[in-house]
């Protein structure tokens, strides 16, 4: 006999029925009685559905939101990248700021605050460094144009004049030729200068003690003043030795220019272990503090009696940073000025 029961608990629904079984299919020890139960699974899948379609929800919700959040954090974050793109634009195209253009700096982020900074000082160097060169130009054309302009007006004073008063045609020519000098020797340093700044060259092991030694003894004669040399033996340096020849030539040539008749310069060379240390000292004038680091300046120039165009020295500090040198100057006592130019010793 078959019977169908229906069972409900509070939200399922479970169908049972129970089966006769006939005396063979029952084992010994068993009752004869078997119950099939089935469960409706209509609720569980309507669950299911509901926490997939839950699920899925939460998922394109998340997707909606976070490519929105990530969109308002990443344009956060660019809009003072965009600012800095912005300025840095108008600052190319605006002739007016060149040279003085500074970009903003944004309060956050951090990264792009210290990136403006940092870029900042690069314009500031790029700056300092375009004006340097404008004012080298303006210099150049300036120290260039003066003896034209002294030339040019002899020139027409001898064809003007010449023929009535041929006794001025020596005084002008005198000044002709001084000043066509001059700046045939200025060119000349411009030259050196813009030589040695683009120039590398070429470094050896220099046996310093031999060259100094050299050098000094073959323009002992030439010079006007006595020279003494304190030379410490076997001083090598890592150095380009016509650019050494070209520094000590120049610093003695200074030396000379401004110190009196009679007062003796001193040539020294030393090492410390890690640099060789080339001094050139004088008892002359000697150069105040605050103008030590302005005779490297490119036309700067102290005394304007004396002759000279200011050149000097800015080639010698160029061929001394061409070595990977230094050089500075020291007081002499009692009077007088020292100027030291280290090179790294050969390892
Ligand atoms: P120049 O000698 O043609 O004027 P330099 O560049 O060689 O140019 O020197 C720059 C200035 O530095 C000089 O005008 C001079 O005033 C000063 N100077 C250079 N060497 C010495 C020195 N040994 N003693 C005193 N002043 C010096």
């Amino acid at each position: 006999m078959l019977l169908g029961h229906i069972a409900r608990s509070k939200n399922n629904v479970y169908y049972y029925h129970l089966k006769s079984v006939t005396k063979q299919d029952v084992k010994e020890n068993e009752t004869g009685v078997q119950y099939d139960v089935w469960l409706r699974l209509d609720d569980v899948i309507d669950l299911m559905g509901k926490i997939v379609a839950t699920i899925l929800g939460i998922a394109l919700l998340s997707f909606i939101i976070g490519t929105a959040l990530i969109y308002w954090v990443a344009k956060r974050l660019n809009r003072p990248l965009v600012q800095l793109t912005r300025s840095s634009k108008i600052h190319t195209k605006d002739v007016e700021t060149a040279g003085t253009a500074q970009l903003p700096v944004p309060k956050t982020p951090q990264e792009v605050h210290d990136l403006s900074i940092e870029f900042n000082h690069l314009l500031a160097s790029l700056n300092q460094r375009s004006e340097a060169d404008r004012q080298f130009v303006s210099n150049a054309s300036h120290e260039l144009r003066t003896p034209i302009a002294g030339i040019r007006g002899h020139v027409e004073m001898i064809k003007r004049h010449g023929d009535e008063h041929p006794e001025i045609i020596p005084t002008s020519l005198d000044f002709i030729d001084k000043e066509s000098k001059r700046m045939q020797t200025m060119i000349e340093n411009l030259l050196k200068l813009s030589r040695a700044s683009q120039r590398s060259l070429a470094l050896s092991d220099v046996d310093l003690s031999e060259t100094v030694t050299g050098i000094v003894e073959r323009y002992r004669d030439g010079l006007k003043r006595p020279i003494e040399l304190a030379i410490t033996p076997d001083v090598k340096a890592r150095t380009n030795a016509d650019s050494v020849q070209q520094i000590l030539v120049s610093l003695l040539d200074n030396a000379q220019k401004y110190s009196p008749t009679g007062s003796d310069i001193r040539v020294g060379l030393t090492s410390d272990g890690q640099y060789a240390i080339m001094t050139v000292a004088d008892q002359g004038r000697g150069i105040t503090d605050n103008q030590k680091t302005k005779v490297f300046d490119r036309f700067y120039r102290v005394d304007q009696e004396i002759p000279g165009n200011g050149l000097g020295l800015a080639i010698v500090k160029q061929l001394v940073v061409s070595n990977h040198g230094q050089i500075k100057i020291v007081d002499n006592a009692p009077q007088g000025s020292i100027f030291q130019v280290s090179f790294p010793i050969s390892m």
